[in-house]
């Protein structure tokens, strides 16, 4: 049997943390199988979906690489097929019109609860025969007796008494299908074999049994993944931060680190951590899946997109720089290579890559206060000055030996080291610590870091007159 999987979003907002896990499982139980996996769009909420979000959710799948076989399907295109089908459970008998009125339901619903019943629809329509009006919705005839069985792939066996469920609503008083219904059609029509969503839909999959029963189509397997909390053990949302997958790429992730956190976000082989696209393909299984919720972890995160950062292509790194400069509308002529050199072992992000960076390519707005306590005082003058001076000298910058040049001044003036080393460090960075100060003078150039020494000299001349 050749496995098809979907994943099908809702369009009500972007691609967040938890349906991209959702859509990742679905997509690696179908690439491990050989099989197909497919997009669908389920707007046929008319006030809540957007363009906005359905190009928001292609955006995420996109950046993630979790491309789709087929087609996209969009539901809202698919009307025509949702009413053939329901007009085929209305002429069968197996669905019926009902006129409750709001006011009626909720009548209902409080009389069962103050007899200590469970709140759900009574079936007082169920063999009244009403007619279609502006007003009426269908309702599905839901089995008065008998119950569901299913083996979820995560969660094992769940059975259901029908007498446990309503006859729920299929088609709303404008004709739109509701959910429930709508996702059945379409898994059928689609052949989805498995369908891995997550485990808030779990109580709809016996009403969803049901239905495909009503239409002669065969039941996919289910496999209801878990949900993701925050680190207070609540359900994540955009209360612990970043929940939409794009502002992980905004806040400087990589794709395959952010795939490769959401695969173990309730998914183990092992105690691995690491893992490839082509490993999780190989490696995964819906056995493998955790049947308790997972926890968010960003620390985790960034551990892991530090280990990318280290392993990646330093070209992709400084186009990756070069974006986040852009959209700090930093302008600047090093080389982007150099910075990424230095920082890439260090860097969880690429955005903090880009602040190590940018004392090197924005003017220093001052020195660290404590830093220039110790390096600028009586004497750091005279270095700055000796090193200005040999720096002039320099013919050849990039093929000068500047950490011998800094090392001449040193044993010129007969001083320790960091008499020398520490005002220019401060000189060049504003900080005490950072890259060796050659490395920087490399970077910076010729010019720039004689104007930078020159600064910190005025500095430190007016700062000792006082
Ligand atoms: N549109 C539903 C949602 O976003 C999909 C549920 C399903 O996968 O069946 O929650």
């Amino acid at each position: 049997m050749k496995i098809i999987t979907r994943f099908a979003p809702s369009p009500t907002g972007y691609l967040h943390v938890g349906g991209a896990r959702t859509a990742l499982f679905s997509y690696l139980f179908a690439r491990h199988h050989g099989g197909q996996f497919e997009l669908r769009i389920e707007d046929t909420d008319t006030e809540r979906s957007t363009q906005a979000s359905v190009d928001a959710i292609f955006e995420g799948m996109n950046w993630l690489g979790l491309e789709h076989d087929s087609e996209v399907k969009y539901q809202s295109k698919n009307l025509a097929r949702y009413h053939e089908q329901i007009n085929k459970l209305l002429s069968e008998g197996k669905a019926y019109y009902c006129d409750c009125s709001k006011e009626e339901l909720d009548e209902m619903r409080e009389a069962q609860k103050a007899n200590g019943e469970k709140p759900r629809y009574d079936g007082r329509n169920r063999d009244k025969g009403l007619v279609k009006t502006e007003e009426t919705v269908i309702r599905f005839k839901t089995p008065l007796t008998g119950e569901v069985t299913f083996d979820d792939h995560v969660r094992g066996s769940i059975t259901v008494a029908n007498d446990e469920l309503d006859d729920l609503v299929i088609a709303r008083a404008d004709g739109m299908p509701t959910y429930n219904f709508s996702v059945v059609v379409d898994d059928a029509d689609m052949g989805i074999t498995h369908v891995v969503r997550g485990d808030d839909h779990i109580n709809n999959t016996p009403r969803q049994i049901n239905i495909y029963h009503a239409l002669g189509f065969p039941v996919p397997e289910f496999a209801h993944v878990p949900m993701i909390l925050g680190d207070d053990g609540a359900r994540l949302s955009k209360r612990h931060g970043a929940v939409s997958v794009m502002q992980y790429a905004e806040d400087g992730y990589l794709p395959e680190a952010v795939l490769n956190y959401l695969v173990r976000l309730g998914w183990s082989n092992g105690d691995q951590e690491l893992f490839s696209k082509e490993e999780m393909v190989e490696l995964f299984t819906l056995k493998g899946v955790n049947k308790a919720p997972s926890a968010f972890n960003t620390t985790k995160l960034k551990w892991i997109n530090q280990q990318y950062i280290q392993q990646a292509n330093n070209e992709r790194l400084v186009e990756l720089l070069k974006d986040r400069l852009a959209a700090l509308n930093i302008e600047t002529d090093i080389d982007l290579h150099q910075v990424v050199e230095l920082f890439k072992e260090r860097a969880q992000t690429i955005n903090e890559l880009a602040d190590m960076g940018l004392f090197l390519m924005q003017d220093l707005t001052g020195y660290d206060e404590k830093a220039e306590k110790k390096a600028f005082k009586a004497g750091s003058d005279t270095a700055l000055q000796a090193i200005i001076d040999k720096c002039e000298a320099v013919t050849d910058w990039q093929g000068a030996d500047l950490h011998q040049l800094i090392a001449d001044v040193v044993e010129e003036l007969e001083v320790g080291f960091g008499k020398v080393g520490m005002p220019a460090r401060l000189a060049l960075s504003g900080q005490a610590q950072g890259p060796a100060n050659d490395v920087i003078m490399k970077i910076l150039g010729q010019k720039e870091s004689i104007k930078r020494f020159q600064a910190a000299l005025d500095y430190v001349k007016a700062k000792l007159a006082e």
